[in-house]
């Protein structure tokens, strides 16, 4: 719609009990454009007492309309506003090209996402049944999936769309109420959802959304007595946080953290098929993806091949405004520029493979970054170890297949791995021997479909997230026994 401005709702406002009204000490945060380091609007900058506010509204809808409202129905409604997003998915991209700094073909992408994630577990939300249990004669006993009431989502920028889609849309579908705290970098879309959810007839407060900084709203969402769950997506360090605030209460965490993720080129690869995923998978979103495709691991037969692919596919990059729509914009923050250009500068050290340009139309003021391939890292360099969140990749040689594991087993994360070799014994072993909540055999994230169970070990997290699995993971299980003789 090329006569609606991006912003097409009042920006500085919390969603609480169905009423945009602003923080109770109506102070603000400013949100910034990082294609061109300006002022886009001001948000709202929630405290504790807004917390206080969106919880205390949930808990009323788990004993109003919201709580009462059959599977069935919920799914509707879901359904619905999985429609409404396809009716607005320019207005959404919109936002997200301006907030985020997200190439818009990109952003097209999450905001369809974010209404196939509504549209799916609508579809499922009537589909989640217990069991009966087999037990003493004289006995019936069966199970129960239950919500577990009132849920806190805190949510990263990089991908807003998607992880309020996989997240907020379960949690809702299970008949739990929610309070969303979205990133202070970037929240439009998440202000986007709770105006169209309202519109798709979301009773009030099943949604609530309290802007703010992670110190304040996040902190004061994930030590909330008032809550039952909390689904945390971000960094391991602000991970570890939530968690020791919801164990106060002795809540429940979801975390879905950062990685390192390896991709693994054997020899007998199809070298066509695995180039544009070994590329793509690493810089996609500028790199800013929790399963970004970090390190490459490349047996040696091929490594002079697969460096050469890749620095030419490298030296095609080119980084500007979002607007442009190219394959990559500007990273979060000037501050996430400098996280990144650290990283590279500790790769001083290192020989550059590949490098992207910076179009000679982006804004000074903006936050670009080019595109570095490293050569020849050894598998300890904390380039190859440490998550980086910008468009960087490492390179790194193996002569064996135990060698190969070591490597890609080697850091604390363990979010995905990817296989490319035509040999089906090999994927199968390695398959079981990688150290990932994601194995993908002869690909790379496989689609990302929203039918397919996500999440991470080690310090990439724990519980999952998408799918079936979420809806597991957002409700509890109660077991009822009857005797009668
Ligand atoms: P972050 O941890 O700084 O922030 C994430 C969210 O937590 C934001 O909403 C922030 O306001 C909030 N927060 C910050 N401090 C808090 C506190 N003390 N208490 C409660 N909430 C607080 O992470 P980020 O820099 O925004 O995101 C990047 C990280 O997220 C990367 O490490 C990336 O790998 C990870 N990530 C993981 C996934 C996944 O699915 N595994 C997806 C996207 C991003």
């Amino acid at each position: 719609m090329a006569d609606t401005p991006p912003l097409w709702f009042d920006p500085h406002l919390c969603f609480i009990a169905g009423q945009w009204r602003p923080a109770q000490d109506g102070a603000t945060l400013p949100l910034t454009n990082p294609s061109d380091g300006s002022e886009i609007c001001q948000i709202a900058r929630g405290q504790s007492a807004d917390i206080d506010a969106a919880v205390a509204a949930a808990q009323a809808a788990q004993e109003g309309a919201w709580g009462e409202m059959s599977a069935t129905e919920r799914g509707r409604i879901l359904t619905r506003l999985g429609q409404v997003i396809s009716q607005n998915v320019d207005r959404l991209a919109a936002l997200e090209v301006m907030d985020v700094g997200k190439p818009l073909t990109q952003a097209r992408a999450d905001a369809v996402a974010l209404a196939r994630y509504c549209e799916f577990y609508g579809g499922a939300a009537d589909k989640i049944t217990g069991d009966t249990i087999p037990y003493m004669n004289g006995y019936t006993v069966f199970t129960l999936r239950e919500p577990f009431g009132v849920t806190g989502h805190i949510v990263p920028w990089n991908y807003p769309m998607q992880i309020i889609g996989r997240s907020v849309g379960a949690a809702l579908a299970m008949g739990n109420s929610c309070v969303l705290k979205p990133a202070e970098e970037a929240c439009l879309t998440a202000l986007a959802f709770a105006h169209l959810a309202a519109e798709a007839g979301l009773p009030a407060g099943a949604l609530n959304v309290v802007p703010g900084l992670g110190a304040e709203a996040g902190a004061a969402l994930s030590g909330h007595g008032g809550v039952q769950h909390i689904s945390f997506t971000g960094s391991v360090a602000t991970g570890a946080l939530v968690q020791a605030a919801a164990a106060k209460n002795v809540v429940p965490v979801t975390l879905e953290l950062g990685g390192k993720s390896p991709q693994i080129v054997f020899a007998d690869a199809d070298l066509d098929s695995a180039l544009p995923f070994l590329v793509n998978a690493g810089i996609q979103n500028g790199g800013q993806t929790c399963s970004a495709a970090s390190r490459i691991l490349v047996e040696r037969p091929v490594y002079e091949a697969v460096k050469a692919r890749m620095a030419a596919a490298y030296a095609d990059l080119t980084v500007g405004p979002a607007a442009e729509d190219l394959r990559l914009g500007p990273l979060i923050s000037t501050r996430q520029k400098e996280i990144v250009e650290g990283f590279l500068a500790k790769g001083a050290d290192l020989e550059i493979a590949g490098q992207g340009r910076i179009s000679d139309n982006a804004p000074e003021a903006g936050a670009y970054v080019r595109p570095t391939l490293f050569a020849d890292v050894p598998a300890d360099h904390p380039l190859a170890q440490q998550e980086i969140f910008g468009p960087v990749q490492v390179l790194i040689p193996f002569e064996t297949e135990a060698e190969a594991v070591r490597i890609a087993n080697s850091t604390d994360y363990g979010l995905v791995a990817a296989l490319w070799t035509r040999d089906g014994a090999r994927q199968l072993r390695l398959a079981k021997r990688l150290k990932a909540g994601q194995v993908f055999l002869n690909t790379y994230g496989a689609g990302g479909g929203v039918e397919l169970p996500f999440g991470g070990i080690g310090k990439s997290g724990h519980g999952r997230e998408k799918g079936f699995e979420a809806l597991y993971g957002f409700s509890q299980l109660k077991t009822v026994a009857a005797h009668h003789g």
